[in-house]
């Protein structure tokens, strides 16, 4: 695991708007920067799940938490620049944005991939987090330090028969990543990370490996050191690096 122990109070006064926030290790990533101090905002496309969250961080008396329900599949660039607007509004400035919400799509060889599913799979992994990003970035500009997070995976940095689209976005997602990252390094506060959770306990896991027994992986709460140090201001230097969460 990524080795970091975070302060109680690393991510006071931030503002963090987390995608796919409702479930698996976007609901933990939630928790634990809200747990940290930081006011979250909870996008996601299922508003029951995304409530559930809110409750939970309110319960624990963390900062008031915010729902913003998106689709990220029909989202329009429309869409994207009423979100920015409303976060001008209600918070004035952004210091994280962590790209988390994605399809695993089909694992099956690129010959059969259903060619309605590799758009949609692309909406939703690679161009959300690059309308997101684009509308976003302003709002980031105001804060002190602000930090941008995409999620990558192993097959997003190495190739691998029949993951298809997912792999794919998580590829241009890197790319993307590296080419922010080298844009905003010379005259903005704002830096640009990837990071692969690694195998996770979550439904998405599950998905993709079946027969596997979701015991011997690590819950979304253990791997959250390395969320929360690109969060926090003790990643500020780093920006461009690709990163892993787990060894
Ligand atoms: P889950 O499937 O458990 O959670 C994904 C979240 O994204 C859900 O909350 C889901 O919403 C949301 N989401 C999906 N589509 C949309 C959409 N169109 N609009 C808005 N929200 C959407 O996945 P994980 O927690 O496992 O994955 C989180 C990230 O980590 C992903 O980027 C994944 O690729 C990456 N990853 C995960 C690994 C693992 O082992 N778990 C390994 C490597 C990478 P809803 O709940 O409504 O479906």
């Amino acid at each position: 695991m990524f080795n970091y122990t975070p302060s109680p109070t690393l991510l006071t006064d931030r503002i963090i708007l987390i995608t796919g926030a409702g479930d698996g290790i976007g609901r933990a990533a939630a928790k634990s920067f809200a747990a940290h101090g930081a006011t979250v905002i909870l996008l996601g496309r299922t508003i029951k799940k995304l409530e559930t969250v809110y409750d939970e961080i309110e319960e624990a008396g963390h900062p008031q938490p915010a729902i913003y329900p998106m689709n990220l599949e029909g989202a329009t660039p429309d869409d994207y620049e009423n979100l920015a607007n409303t976060l001008a509004t209600e918070f004035g400035q952004l210091n994280g944005l962590l790209h988390n919400a994605s399809l695993l799509g089909t694992l099956t060889p690129i010959e059969h991939y259903v060619i309605k599913r590799w758009y949609q799979v692309m909406q939703v992994n690679l161009n959300a987090p690059f309308l997101l990003t684009k509308a976003c970035l302003g709002l980031m500009k105001r804060a002190q330090d602000a930090s941008i997070v995409f999620t990558s995976s192993s097959v997003g940095r190495k190739g691998r028969a029949y993951w298809g689209a997912y792999a794919v976005s998580k590829f241009a997602t890197e790319g993307m990543m590296q080419i922010l990252a080298n844009e905003v390094e010379a005259n903005t506060n704002i830096r640009v990370n990837s990071l692969n959770p690694g195998a996770t306990r979550t439904a998405m896991r599950a998905a993709a490996y079946p027969g596997e027994d979701a015991m011997t992986l690590p819950p979304p709460e253990a791997i959250m050191p390395l969320y929360l140090y690109l969060m926090g201001p003790d990643s500020r230097e780093i920006n461009g690096q690709a990163l892993n969460a787990q060894d």
